[in-house]
């Protein structure tokens, strides 16, 4: 099945290749799979989405590095793998790769007669860290998207020219055909459905009205998000055409493992190891959250799995959403010690044999076997 093919094989590039490469070869394979040249042909769709995933993935540094070391399966359900619904999609998410190309993307779809049209939307992945989507945060996002031309203010026209209906169309931006019993109406082919034709274009942006800027906004990021969440940002993808509507801005959260904390939902967990004497005895303990340290108190008697539950230390409730903050729970797991010193053990062979407990007797160091094998004594008459 091709949907399973190596990245690198599907954009044809070495498994060392840089950012330019790979944006060179996905550039080069999204032209010529694009659905606006090759019209109703499903292999060339599925290319197209095909070559847009392995971009998606191979062009973030941190998605990159985790399909080299997982492949697939670590990039799963962070946005790449499939996550584009229609080939609009991904239109908005790459659509400054294709400035200037003539390509219509985005929401191209709602362009009205006279050529107006909303800006398409755009997509940025955020990673954020669990302490900041505990306290909420703010990130300075640079975004690279197209604004209206200053030099032409949108018109596309060189100074001082206008642009001409298109005769094709006569200024609709649509043609009726013929398809059997069926007419279909379609964007002019001619005008690319803007109505208009431009004669003389405006050198500043080549006629497209538009121009690729980068702009730097600073965004605040709620507590109590998770990976998955997507946040809107009205009005902050590309500029409308021609004083169409803005575009929006998406933005898609992933939030990083935390090498303690688990989180599930709004709860989170994680495992205490204690030493025996305190689960027996009970201790009274310091123990991280993500609110500071707190104390703990360990009842005598407690048993390895049980949990205890530190109410409201969980993560919040993102806005909107119902119920309240989540809890912190810590399952207790008892820790055997891996070396213990003459004391400890003396007092532990003390303490089994109160309890009647086998246990394995003295062991001999190496040297004192070593000593018995020479002398010739067995080794199974030790200490008893
Ligand atoms: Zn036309
Ligand atoms: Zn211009």
């Amino acid at each position: 099945m091709a949907a399973e093919r190596d990245y690198y094989e599907i954009l044809g590039v070495s498994r060392t290749a840089d950012s330019a490469e790979i944006k060179k070869a996905y550039r080069r394979l999204a032209l010529k799979y694009h659905p606006d040249r090759n019209p109703d042909d499903e292999e060339a769709v599925s290319r197209f989405k095909e070559a847009s995933e392995a971009f998606e993935v191979l062009s973030d540094a941190d998605k990159r590095a985790r399909y080299d070391r997982f492949g697939r399966e670590g990039v799963r359900g962070a946005g790449g793998g499939g996550g584009f619904n229609d080939v609009s999609d991904i239109f908005s998410a790459f659509g400054d790769l294709f400035q200037g190309f003539g390509f219509d993307f985005g929401d191209g779809g709602g362009r009205s007669r006279g050529g107006t049209g909303r800006g398409e939307s755009l997509r940025q992945v955020v990673v954020i860290d669990l302490p900041e989507a505990y306290t909420g945060c703010r990130r300075e996002l640079h975004i690279s998207r197209r604004e209206t031309c200053d030099k032409c203010d949108g018109s596309g026209c060189a100074e001082g020219s206008q642009p001409v209906t298109c005769s094709t169309c006569r200024g609709r931006g649509q043609v009726v055909q013929s398809q059997g019993f069926f007419q279909v109406q379609r964007p002019c082919p001619h005008c690319r459905g803007e109505g208009r034709i431009v004669r003389n274009p405006c050198i500043g942006c080549e006629g497209a009205g538009r121009t690729l800027q980068e702009v730097v906004r600073e965004v605040t990021i709620p507590p109590g998000v998770d990976t998955g969440v997507q946040l809107c940002l009205r009005s902050e993808g590309e500029a409308g055409i021609r004083g169409g509507r803005r575009g929006d801005l998406y933005l898609e959260i992933e939030v990083r493992r935390h090498p303690l904390f688990q989180r599930d939902g709004r709860h989170l967990m994680y495992r205490l190891p204690l030493t025996y004497a305190q689960a027996a005895l009970g201790a009274e303990i310091e123990v991280p959250t993500l609110d500071g340290p707190q104390r703990l108190t360990i009842r005598p008697g407690t048993q390895p799995g049980d949990v205890s539950r530190l109410q409201g230390l969980g993560m919040p409730a993102l806005q909107g959403e119902r119920g309240g903050q989540g809890d912190l729970l810590v399952e207790i797991q008892i820790e055997v010690p891996r070396k213990l010193s003459e004391e400890q053990e003396e007092l532990l062979r003390q303490l089994a044999e109160l309890d009647h407990s086998s246990v394995l007797p003295h062991r001999k160091s190496f040297f004192e076997q070593v000593k018995q094998f020479f002398s010739g004594q067995g080794s199974d008459d030790e200490d008893s």
